[in-house]
């Protein structure tokens, strides 16, 4: 277990920050360039956590002006994905997993997108077999 604090600064009130992302994660569309834009602000906690963070699979607290949130060091309960089409690893958002011995192959989300397979809600459309 990983414990990250994200501090304010005099320019940046960090949690009004970490939860405009986490309603711009609800747009999947907007997911990859958000946990990227909040990565390179804080440039010590890794891209997974971060991840982790504004998808909600974590929780975190406000202490003082500081955004609180701890992680599994490692989900070793999730295989190790690669998007059959552009060789994403372990893309956010995916479809049709494939795996066997912790490791495997998966359409990512914007392969999908890409192919016009999801409808706006991001589904897969009626018809579309993977
Ligand atoms: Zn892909």
């Amino acid at each position: 277990m990983a414990t990250y604090r994200l501090r304010s600064t005099t320019a940046v009130y960090t949690p009004d920050i970490i939860a405009w992302a986490i309603s711009g994660c609800d747009f999947p569309h907007d997911r990859d360039r958000l946990i990227g834009v909040i990565s390179t602000t804080f440039p010590s906690v890794p891209k997974e956590a971060v991840a982790q963070l504004l998808t909600k699979v974590v929780t975190y607290t406000v202490e003082d002006e500081t955004v609180v949130f701890s992680v599994e060091d490692r989900p070793e309960a999730l295989p190790r994905l690669t998007c059959r089409k552009c060789a994403a690893h372990n893309p956010l958002v995916y479809f049709a997993p494939v795996t066997f011995d912790g490791a495997g192959t998966c359409i990512c989300f914007d392969c999908a997108q890409a192919r016009n397979w999801l409808d706006a809600d991001g589904n897969l459309r009626p018809g579309v077999e993977l």
